[in-house]
């Protein structure tokens, strides 16, 4: 028996012609700060060919690394679809990485060409002389003059670079699994580690972004992608939009909460994409400045925690649905999704809305206790999730080949370190990161839910909790609270909130009062720097 199928390879440059002529009209709008620039997917699909046809030009060959150093704008669409569609590989580097680790992970990567924002130049500009494999240097939407470039390197201005370049590219046939984009992991807990997705991975993930359970945007809906291009394969956005025919609003460097609700206002965005610290500055915002946004009809929230106060606060004040995903870089990213299941309603739907979603066909997923036995999913028992399927890493990138660690890797799956539980109908409960968990005498208590929960509080912006060493239990929670705006609240008073929601054993006794929580490159709570600051002995502790 055979199977009769065409043998039709999984390819980017498909979906970019696609996207450029059957959504031709869809458009990618950049906020410039008091306005928006807006063109069209035709506009993509014509510049997409003249930046390839520049690119192989500059010796950039199939399986050659080419870095982007740029927000999220028309531009750096345009990147995201031609690097893939010629055969090279995008590597979208994080510009908020710390010196060391941008100038690591350009060089762990090999990228010949780096294409940069002319706003990040003074900063590029301290990196370059240690970026080893550069060869070429594209300055976009500034003025190449403004770099000094080391003997060797070429500068060129991006306009110039593709102006006269004809606009039909002659994309290659690839094999699916060719490599087409890569990304580092943003290093919250550890060295920043290279995923390599294929045109496979980022095709079926793709269709999993668009499906009925996954983020379900259509060419309906203009999304505003928050989310940088570099953090986690950019949440797969950008070829679900360009597979969707969905129109973009892209913030550029415009990513605090009065300009975001500007250009909200401005373009009407019905889906957006985005941390939770991003809806919590846009949620103040609101409350201070109040602002119909109920056009902005679902939001897709996560890599970490989303309290459910916010869900809350958003659905019920401004209209507005988060959805709860949860994914890492190297799941490309996305996981499980937040949909309540059929026939749950009221409390019950909003019990399912705040675990981590459910998971799809895509994503195998088990939960495997410290001894290494595979957990029933009982929505009881929990241990460390270990997950499987075609757009989940298999192996870390090296220039030597595959690293398979076993630390993250277990028989063929991903060890997520995350530790969690799942129900019977496939819900994901994450309690925390492994690294945060709480030992306590012996039990385990959860860094999430402490937040969570203290997060509730109406006197309360932003709550980070972190195990601090005690003689006597090992470690005991320390609640890191950041007030609202000209709210006040004692330690004593917070403690007493969250008294009828733990055990009485679990009631953190140490607390400090802080005016930012740490962040880290991406936007989460930076319990690295968190806790050094408490070794330090830099945080006022009150003890109850
Ligand atoms: P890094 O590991 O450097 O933070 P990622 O952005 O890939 O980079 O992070 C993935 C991790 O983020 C997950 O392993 C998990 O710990 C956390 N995370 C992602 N989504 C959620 C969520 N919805 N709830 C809690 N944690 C989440």
């Amino acid at each position: 028996m055979f199977s009769t199928m065409q043998d039709e390879q999984l390819s980017l440059a498909t979906l970019l012609r696609y996207a450029a002529s059957f959504h031709g009209d869809a458009t990618i709008s950049t906020w410039t700060g008091d306005g928006v620039r807006t063109s069209t997917y035709r506009d993509m699909g014509r510049d997409a060919a003249k930046l390839s046809n520049a690119l192989r030009e500059l010796g950039v060959g199939v399986g050659d690394r080419v870095g982007t150093f740029m927000w999220n704008n028309t531009e750096h669409m345009t990147v995201y679809a031609a690097v893939p569609a010629m055969g090279a590989v995008l590597h979208a580097i994080n510009i908020r990485l710390f010196p060391e680790q941008a100038i690591y992970v350009t060089n762990h990567a090999e990228d010949q060409v780096v294409i940069v924002d002319g706003s990040l130049v003074p900063m590029f500009q301290e990196y370059l002389p240690k970026m080893r494999t550069v060869r070429h240097v594209v300055v976009v939407n500034g003025d190449p003059a403004t770099l000094t470039v080391p003997e060797g390197v070429q500068l060129h201005s991006y306009t110039e670079l593709i102006a006269a370049q004809p606009d039909t590219y002659d994309y290659p046939v690839l094999e699916e699994h060719s490599p087409a984009g890569m990304c580092y992991t943003s290093g919250t807990t550890g060295d920043p580690k290279g995923v390599v997705y294929s045109h496979r991975s980022n095709w079926l993930h793709a269709m999993q972004v668009l499906s009925p359970s996954g983020m379900r945007f259509s060419d309906h809906d203009t999304v505003l992608a928050i989310v940088p291009l570099f953090h986690a394969n950019a949440w797969g956005l950008p070829y679900a939009a360009m597979m969707s025919g969905a129109s973009l609003l892209m913030p550029d460097r415009f990513l605090q909460p009065a300009p975001l609700l500007q250009m909200m206002d401005a373009v009407r965005p019905t889906f957006a994409a985005a941390v939770p610290t991003i809806w919590g500055g846009v949620l103040a915002a609101l409350d201070a400045h109040p602002q119909d946004i109920s056009y902005l009809t679902r939001c897709v929230v996560g890599g970490s925690a989303v309290p459910p106060a916010m869900m809350r606060a958003f659905e019920e004040k401004h209209g507005v649905t988060l959805l709860h995903a949860w994914g890492m870089t190297e799941t490309s990213p996305l996981g499980s999704v937040g949909h309540p299941p059929r026939g749950a309603t009221g409390e019950q739907e909003w019990e399912y809305r705040f675990t981590q979603g459910r998971f799809p066909a895509g994503v195998q997923a088990r939960i495997v206790g410290d001894d290494g036995a595979v957990l029933p999913n009982d929505g009881e028992a929990w241990g460390e999730v270990e997950v499987r399927g075609p757009w989940i890493t298999a192996s870390y990138y090296s220039p030597e080949g595959p690293m398979v660690d076993p630390e993250k890797f277990d028989d063929g799956w991903l060890r997520t370190g995350d530790v969690g539980k799942i129900s019977p109908n496939g819900f994901l409960t994450l309690v925390d990161r492994s690294k945060d968990v709480i030992k306590s005498g012996g039990e385990w208590i959860s860094s999430v839910d402490l937040e969570n929960a203290v997060m509730g509080h109406p006197a309360v912006a932003e709550a980070s909790v972190i195990g601090v060493p005690d003689e006597k239990w090992d470690e005991r929670p320390l609640v890191a609270i950041v007030l609202k705006e000209g709210a006040t609240a004692e330690a004593s008073e917070l403690r007493e909130f969250l008294s009828d929601k733990f055990a009485k054993w679990q009631l953190p006794e140490h607390w400090t009062f802080i005016d930012e929580v740490p962040k880290t490159s991406v936007g989460k709570f930076d319990k690295k720097r968190l806790r050094a600051r408490y070794a330090d002995g830099d945080l006022k502790v009150v003890t109850l």
